[in-house]
């Protein structure tokens, strides 16, 4: 688990389904497709579950 700071407009994208998941969740856990990313996240804080290499952060 990790905690990051994070933008207002970012995505956390599965490397391995291609899924793309707002930072923020409203404090519930989301994961991808596949399960391999998950993201839980609100204004005070974003936590990312699941392995590193399996995820990257993309800006739109
Ligand atoms: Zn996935």
């Amino acid at each position: 688990m990790a905690e990051v700071e994070t933008k207002k407009e970012s995505y956390f994208k599965c490397k391995k389904c291609g899924d793309e998941i707002y930072w923020n969740t409203h404090k519930r856990v989301i994961y991808c497709k596949c399960d391999a990313l998950g993201v839980d996240g609100c204004e005070d804080y974003v936590r990312l579950l699941g392995d590193e290499k399996n995820r990257e952060e993309i800006m739109k």
